[in-house]
């Protein structure tokens, strides 16, 4: 079945366009939405496991991050015992799953991509109101949901066909890729409608079935695209969907004997637990399970006394301060050429004071809240321990609102061996160091632990050369900002401690769901 040349023809794949709201008529369609959804403010949302909706005693409400007041949604509880339900439904249903046709598995999520669509505008308000995102940074989410189940399928396609091996006389010999069996599916709650349909439908367009447990931060988000997967064709029983702690449900999931593999982007310290989990057999395990594992960043722009000065602030500043520096490509610091130090750390301070705070759903302010009261607090954390290792130019303080706003924050004059030059902060809040000349840029650069993106700003071609050869990133930008990475364009994934390198939106990432299965048949003489 699976080396069948695949059925359907589909145009080349190209990136679903962002909105454009300068267009009046975009801006009534997002206004519009956002009153929707508001209309819906409240409901509650089941999990599905079996196929069945589960409400449990224990709920848990998801909030707005502009308004904490404001409930959005009330959602179940999972337990250890509901993981270990759904990862058993999930195994009972992997039989069936794995003999549906590619094609038609790709078609189903192809309609997925069509429904998310034509429902655009709702997706991005309730991006808005759950996790905070100013209208545009809804939209890439929207649009980047879009481009995964679009790519995957294109992808998938391309796996099922014929697969090259070597002729050998005398023999008739393929290769085919199968799915794995159950993976549990942990996205975290930044991109919660990209990255939680991207690893979900990359690990069922591949055949093998699910267990989705998003963030407890975005589960409005993640029920939103897990009934538009069902209303496009999932069977229910291939997509279990459990809310809950990730200590408990998420961490049976990963234990459970069952359990294949595990897809799971967020932090780092959450991520080496996993490994460490997936790694020890449990009694009735088979398997060696499959870890993918997408986590943190240290991300860096050099900033080179030959680049282009105004385009490296601006390139700073979009990448620092854009969706509040709540990005895993988010510059958290900016190596800066000693010749140009002042002047660039002047036109960041000036550049930056020109960002507004303030509520999501109002288009005029660039940078929303952060997540929440406890991401806050991490962050004001990081602002103390800066104050004490650099100087605080801008920021450093709350801004006006009940939301969880913080302003943008920078501290100059900072080590490169400092905490705040070593470890995520994930929030709006960005170091500045000084270098002496390009080689200790790169140096600085390279000095982390992670390696996940990075940009430099040079005109000089040998500098841009020695930093392709030697910037230790999964994701270098040349000339440009380090956040916006497109599906299919730039292959994403990190190195070190950013990751296991699963390059999401390449044309390598499907094979981590599947496993090569080679046939070689003697042809009788
Ligand atoms: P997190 O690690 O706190 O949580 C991620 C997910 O893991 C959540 O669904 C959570 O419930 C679950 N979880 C928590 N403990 C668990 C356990 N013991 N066992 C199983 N699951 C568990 O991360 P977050 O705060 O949601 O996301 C932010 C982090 O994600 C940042 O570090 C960011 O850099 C990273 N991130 C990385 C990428 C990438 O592509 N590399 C992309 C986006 C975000």
């Amino acid at each position: 079945m699976a080396t069948a040349e695949a059925k359907i023809h589909l145009s080349e794949f190209t990136n679903e366009p962002f909105v454009d709201f300068s267009k009046p008529e975009n801006r009534k369609a997002m206004e519009d939405a956002l009153k929707k959804v508001a209309s819906e403010f409240g409901r509650e949302y089941p999990m599905y496991i079996a196929g069945q909706k589960v409400i449990t005693m224990q709920k848990r409400p998801s909030t707005n991050p502009s308004h904490p007041s404001q409930v959005l949604g009330i959602f179940q509880e999972a337990t250890a015992d509901h993981a270990n339900q759904a990862v058993e439904a999930a195994y009972k249903a992997f039989d069936t799953w794995k003999q549906v046709p590619p094609e038609t598995r790709v078609e189903i999520l192809l309609r997925a991509s069509d429904i998310i669509r034509k429902r655009k505008f709702e997706i991005s308000a309730w991006l808005c109101y759950e996790v905070g995102k100013s209208w545009a940074e809804a939209d890439a989410d929207t649009a980047e949901t879009i481009d995964f189940l679009e790519f995957y399928c294109r992808e998938m396609l391309r796996l099922a066909g014929p697969q090259p091996v070597t002729p050998m006389k005398g023999e008739k010999n393929y290769l085919t890729y199968i799915p794995l069996g159950v993976g549990a599916v942990i996205p975290p709650w930044n991109f919660p409608a990209a990255i939680a349909a991207g690893m979900t439908a990359a690990a069922l367009v591949t055949g093998n079935t699910v267990v989705l447990k998003p963030s407890e931060e975005s589960p409005l988000v993640a029920s939103k695209v897990v009934e538009i997967f069902y209303e496009a064709g999932v069977p229910k029983e291939s997509l279990n969907f459990l809310t809950g702690p990730g200590e408990t449900a998420g961490d049976a999931l990963v234990k459970h004997p069952k359990t294949r593999f595990i897809a799971f982007t967020g932090s780092k310290e959450v991520g080496l637990l996993i490994s460490e989990n997936a790694s020890k057999k449990v009694p009735g395990q088979i398997w060696i399970k499959r870890t993918v594992l997408e986590m943190g960043g240290k991300d860096s722009i050099i900033v080179d006394d030959e680049g282009d000065l105004d385009s490296a602030v601006e390139g700073v500043v979009l990448s620092a301060f854009g969706y509040q520096g709540q990005k895993c490509s988010a510059c958290s610091r900016a190596i800066v050429s000693e010749k140009i130090y002042d002047t660039f750390v002047e036109k960041l301070v000036q550049r930056t004071k020109k960002i507004a705070v303030g509520p999501s759903e109002d288009p005029a302010n660039y940078m929303g809240p952060v997540v929440s009261d406890t991401a806050m607090k991490t962050i004001f954390g990081y602002i103390d321990v800066g104050k004490r290792e650099g100087k605080l130019l801008l920021g450093g303080e709350r801004a006006p609102g009940d939301g969880y706003f913080v302003q943008p924050t920078i501290i100059a004059d900072v080590s490169p061996k400092a905490r705040i030059a070593q470890e995520e902060v994930f929030g709006p809040f960005l170091a500045v160091i000084k270098a002496k000349d390009f080689d200790n840029a790169l140096e600085i650069a390279n000095g982390t632990e992670f390696g996940l993106t990075g940009a430099v700003y040079s005109r000089n071609p040998a500098k841009l050369e020695k930093a392709r050869e030697s910037f230790h990133v999964g994701n270098l930008y040349l000339n440009r900002k380090c956040t916006g990475a497109m599906v299919g364009a730039h292959p994403f994934g990190g190195f070190n401690m950013s990751g296991t390198d699963s390059k999401t939106g390449g044309k390598d990432y499907l094979l981590l769901f599947l496993q090569g299965k080679t046939v070689a048949e003697k042809i009788a003489s």
